[in-house]
């Protein structure tokens, strides 16, 4: 492992236990890095103190490794990195590409898309509390391995956005480029809600000058009304199944072949000799369950 320059990560955020849809995202970020001789990392995105709950951090981890998923190198926990949020969010403002804002949420229309109150100097009367990094009209295009060429006009979807919160905070986008960039992430595998907030990142990585990773959206699990699975779900396969027929049944999720036989760490073994990132579906309709059941 590691002879390729392939890194994956997977970047779990400490606000709940481990759930089926972040079991996907974990297998599938690691597949894809081993299946092409890489390193798969796990990052703890513990930032957001007001929404952590104590010891999901630690219960994450070692649930993961119950599902045969142990990092190639010591999980990194964005609570050591301040300094270098700080850094870059310096950075961007001392080269003009961030700028202080002093709007609160009930000044920006029903759209959300911030209309650029303050990006020429804080509005009067205002005083400064959210940093945003400035968009242009240059539209932002990546593809993804799912889904195609993806393109957006940030001015247009949601305006300069927020890299610092008013609570001082640095915004999940800024902390989540700085560190794929540190750890050398070369290819970002994780569930589609996050689709939406590509194009910020790939944004933010060109305005700090850093590489821009490859990326894949996975499906997301939604249950059987078609709502997707939360850390709330009390019948989730991670919580009520054996590991290797939940292992299956991400598999499956996945569009690969699922081996429940194997056990945990011989249906990896196999899934990632044979990992086929071609047929990976966009969507999981609510029959997986049935389609699961039945292999
Ligand atoms: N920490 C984020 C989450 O749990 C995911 C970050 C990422 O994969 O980019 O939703």
């Amino acid at each position: 492992r590691g002879r390729s320059a392939i890194t994956g990560r997977f970047a779990p955020s400490p606000t709940g236990d481990l759930h089926f849809g972040s079991l996907v995202a974990a297998l599938g970020s690691a597949l894809s890095a081993r299946s092409q001789g890489g390193r798969w990392l796990v990052r703890v995105e513990d930032i957001d103190p007001p929404r952590e709950v104590e010891g999901s951090a630690e219960r994450i981890i070692a649930d993961l490794a119950r599902f045969g998923l142990v990092a190639d190198e010591p999980v990194l926990f964005q609570s050591t990195r301040a300094t270098a949020y700080d850094n870059a969010i310096e950075r961007l403002l001392r080269e003009g590409k961030a700028f202080e804002c002093g709007c609160s949420r009930a000044d920006l229309p029903d759209n959300g898309v911030y209309p650029g109150t303050c990006r020429n100097g804080i509005a009067r009367g205002k005083t400064a509390r959210a940093i945003r990094a400035r968009v242009d009209a240059t539209p932002v295009t990546f593809t993804d391995a799912v889904h195609g060429v993806i393109t957006e006009q940030l001015q247009h979807d949601c305006g300069d956005f927020v890299i610092r919160r008013a609570d001082g905070l640095p915004a999940y986008q800024l902390a989540v480029v700085v560190d794929d960039a540190f750890q050398g992430v070369t290819e970002v595998v994780r569930g589609a809600d996050l689709l939406d907030s590509t194009a910020r990142q790939v944004h933010l990585q060109s305005l700090l000058g850093l590489p821009h990773p490859a990326y894949m959206h996975l499906p997301l699990v939604c249950d059987a009304d078609g709502r997707k699975l939360s850390k709330q779900d009390g019948d989730d396969p991670v919580k009520t199944l054996e590991p290797a027929l939940a292992i299956a049944r991400a598999l499956q999720v996945l569009g690969q072949q699922a081996r429940p036989d194997l056990g945990v760490e011989g249906q990896i073994a196999a899934a990632t000799a044979n990992w086929t990132p071609g047929t990976v579906p966009r969507k999981v309709s609510a029959q997986w369950r049935a389609r699961a059941d039945a292999a």
